[in-house]
Parts: C-alpha cells; sequence; structure tokens
C-alpha cells in the first residue's frame, strides 16, 4: 500500500507536523534560547547604558558640588577627589590618587586641644564605621598653610563591610572672617555702651541711697526705676554678647600677647560701678603676659565680676587675683557672697542653667556658660569652689605662652 510520502509532494507544515514530537520540542526550546540570549543581550545592553548613565549623573553631581568631597579606601588612600576638593586644598585628584589621608589631614597640630584631631576620627569611621562630624577641624593646604575646615565623614558599607569612607566639607575661612567681624563689632558696641551705662547705674544708685536717707519717697522711686532699666540695659549688653559667643565657632581665635593684669585692671575701671569700686581689691603680679584673644578673656573677666558683684552684699569685699602657677596664668575672683550648693556646683556651667540662690536676681545663666567655653578654646580652665553663705571663688587657668 503506498503511503503518503511516496506520491504526495510535503508542505513544510506538513513536514513539521510529521516530525516527532522531540524534535519538535528541541526546536521550540532552540527558539526559546535564542529569544533569551537575544532579550538577556538587550538586557545588558539596557544595564551597561543605564548604568553610564547613572555614572555620568553621580559625576556630575559631585563635579557640581560647591564643598569638597573625596573617597578613602579601607586603608585611608585617596580614590576619588571632586573638583571643590581639588580647588580648596590645592591638589588635584591626579596627585592625591592612593596617597594616605594624612596629606591633607594633620595627625597633630599646634593649635590647641580643640583642635579635632582628624585621622583619628576618620580611623574611627573606617576602623568602626561611625559616621563623624566637626565644625573645627583644620585640613592642609597644598602650599602648607591650615584651612578652617566643617566636614562630615561616613563609612562606604558594601556587602555589609566596611569598604572605604566618602568625606565632604567646607572652607570655613570666610565664615570665620564674619565670626570675628561680628565679635569686634559687638565688642566694640557693648564697650561703648558700657561706659556710660557704669556712670549712668552709679549715679543714679547714689540718688538712691541719698533719696532713701532722705526719706523722699516719690523721687526715691523715680530713681529706682532709672536703676532698674539701666540694669536691664546692662543684661540685654551681656546676653548679646554672651550669645555671640556661645555659638561662635571657638577655634577661630584671633590671639596676641598681652599683659593679664592690666586687662584686669580695666575691666575693673570701666565695668564696675563706681561705688562698687571701693570694695575690689586687685592682689596681683605687676605683670603677666598671655597669649589671648583680648575681646574673650575680656568678656570671661567682666561675667566673673559682674557676678561677684550681683551675688554678694554690697559691703562685702571682692578680692581679685592675677598669678602664675607653673605653666599657667590664673584669676581668681572671690566674693563673700550668697555662695552656691553643691548641687547646683555641678550644673553652673551648663547652658541657662542658674542656681537656686540666685533665683531672685535678675540673670540668663548664659554668662558662666560661654565664659567656659571661651577659656577652653584658649586650652584653659575654668571652676568655681563655693559653700553656701559663705561665698563663692572663680579661678580661671590660662596656659602660659612657651
Ligand atoms: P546669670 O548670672 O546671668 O544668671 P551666669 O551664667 O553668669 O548667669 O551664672 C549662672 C548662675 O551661677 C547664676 O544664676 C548664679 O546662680 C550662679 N553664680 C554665678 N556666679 C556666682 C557667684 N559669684 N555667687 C553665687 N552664685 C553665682
Amino acid at each position: 500500500m503506498a503511503t503518503p510520502n511516496d506520491d504526495i509532494p510535503l508542505s513544510s507544515a506538513d513536514k513539521q507536523a510529521l516530525l516527532p514530537e522531540s524534535a519538535e520540542q528541541a526546536v521550540h526550546d532552540i527558539q526559546a534560547v535564542n529569544e533569551q540570549l537575544l532579550l538577556a543581550g538587550l538586557r545588558e545592553q539596557t544595564l551597561a547604558e543605564q548604568l553610564r548613565h547613572q555614572l555620568a549623573f553621580t559625576n556630575a553631581i559631585t563635579n557640581s558640588l560647591d564643598e569638597g568631597l573625596f573617597t578613602l579606601d579601607r586603608t585611608g588612600r585617596f580614590i576619588m577627589v571632586n573638583p571643590a576638593a581639588e580647588r580648596i586644598l590645592g591638589w588635584t585628584e591626579a596627585e592625591l590618587y592612593s596617597q594616605d589621608i594624612s596629606a591633607v589631614i594633620p595627625v597633630n597640630t599646634a593649635y590647641g586641644a580643640s583642635s579635632a584631631m582628624a585621622p583619628a576620627l576618620l580611623m574611627d569611621v573606617l576602623h568602626f564605621g561611625t559616621t563623624q562630624r566637626s565644625n573645627d577641624a583644620l585640613f592642609v593646604h597644598r602650599d602648607g598653610s591650615m584651612l578652617p575646615i566643617a566636614y562630615s565623614a561616613a563609612p562606604i558599607m558594601m556587602d555589609g563591610q566596611i569598604a572605604g569612607a566618602v568625606v565632604t566639607f567646607r572652607d570655613m575661612t570666610e565664615i570665620r572672617r564674619l565670626q570675628r567681624m561680628r565679635d569686634e563689632y559687638l565688642a566694640l558696641i557693648s564697650h561703648d555702651l558700657r561706659i556710660p551705662l557704669t556712670i549712668i547705674l552709679g549715679r543714679a544708685q547714689m540718688l538712691q541711697r541719698w533719696l532713701t536717707m532722705q526719706g523722699r519717697e516719690h523721687q526715691l522711686h523715680s530713681a529706682t526705676i532709672i536703676v532698674e532699666g539701666s540694669f536691664r540695659m546692662k543684661q540685654m549688653i551681656d546676653d548679646l554678647v554672651d550669645r555671640s559667643h556661645s555659638d561662635a565657632d571657638t577655634d577661630a581665635l584671633c590671639r596676641s600677647t598681652i599683659d593679664l593684669v592690666a586687662l584686669v585692671q580695666r575691666m575693673i575701671n570701666q565695668t564696675v560701678a563706681p561705688e562698687d569700686h571701693a570694695r575690689i581689691t586687685l592682689d596681683a603680679l605687676p605683670a603677666l603676659l598671655v597669649l589671648v584673644e583680648v575681646s574673650q578673656i575680656e568678656r570671661v573677666v567682666v561675667n566673673l565680676l559682674t557676678n561677684a558683684i550681683k551675688f554678694s552684699p554690697q559691703d562685702h569685699p571682692i578680692i581679685v587675683q592675677v598669678y602664675r602657677h607653673t605653666t599657667n596664668a590664673l584669676i581668681t575672683i572671690a566674693d563673700q557672697g550668697i555662695g552656691i550648693s553643691p548641687e547646683d556646683l555641678v550644673h553652673l556651667f551648663e547652658k541657662y542653667y542658674r542656681a537656686h540662690t540666685a533665683k531672685h536676681i535678675i540673670g540668663s545663666g548664659l554668662g558662666l556658660y560661654s565664659s567656659k567655653q571661651i577659656v577652653e578654646a584658649h586650652g584653659g580652665r575654668l571652676w568655681a569652689e563655693s559653700t553656701v553663705g559663705i561665698g563663692s571663688t572663680f579661678t580661671v587657668a590660662l596656659p602660659l605662652p612657651v
């Protein structure tokens, strides 16, 4: 019997239909694999395209950033440096590539303890994966000069491991210059306002006492209003200066060598009301040279003097001493006033803290806080010793120039 294959020509569809099932399957599989390969190729191409786009986008961002940015590998060597960082630091990316971080961050600086020890901080980022920030770090410019810097350093994590660090930073030179200008301006204003105000206050208090003795109740009321108004104005000036100091970055000191004894004497003369002069004794060396930012140390002395006067009765003496002890210049201001309890003493230098003994006396709790910041920015110390009802002694220790 003849089969259809023998005498009837077959169309390709018919041939296809006659292929054994496994062969048909193989053709399908091959077609599917081809399709998959094609798709995979297209996908890879698209992914590569996306990746290229993403990299170009990331580069565009880092290149147009106004902030300096660099990345470090696991051992603290430079990998990438953006144009802003090149501009701020004076190095090109090629020059810094694979150099150690110590090329731009000094391990030790001669700028006092307040300067952040940046390499140590960065090592914390690289070793422990912590994020670090500092507003008063110093980086080294290529020409060797020190740049005041604010930076933030974060770990780069890959597969749960620390792969390096990314550091963004800003040059604070201009901000520091403006802060210095502001401080000088404020010091000038407060100085010029304080002198006439001290005179008004002194005279009004004299008048107040005279009117009390005379029993002139009506006029006494007016004199009291003048005294209170003058006190408030004095407090406002003090607060203005303190607020500016507590907000300022203390690293921006502009120091000069001056005689500390003359500074303390000048502050007593300029800021103490005439009727309080008699109870202040200055016991000091003939002269003692220190390297300080004058307006800031003046501020500390005025704060401590004002407190000694404010928190002690008017007929009680205040002893101010200026002397030297080992490598420090010391100022002590001792009063016989209301004193401070041990519970208050531990919080005394905190922002806005006011002791229980002083609640009835006007104040802001900013003076001691900002004074401590200023003294510590000079590498010194400020502390208080006190007994309630007996009096208080505040001591400022400033390191002597070497
Ligand atoms: P203010 O005097 O404006 O309150 P300060 O920061 O100068 O702010 O002082 C904080 C607090 O410390 C004061 O409110 C007062 O309780 C206490 N204090 C400071 N100096 C003395 C002092 N010489 N005698 C007693 N208490 C003082």
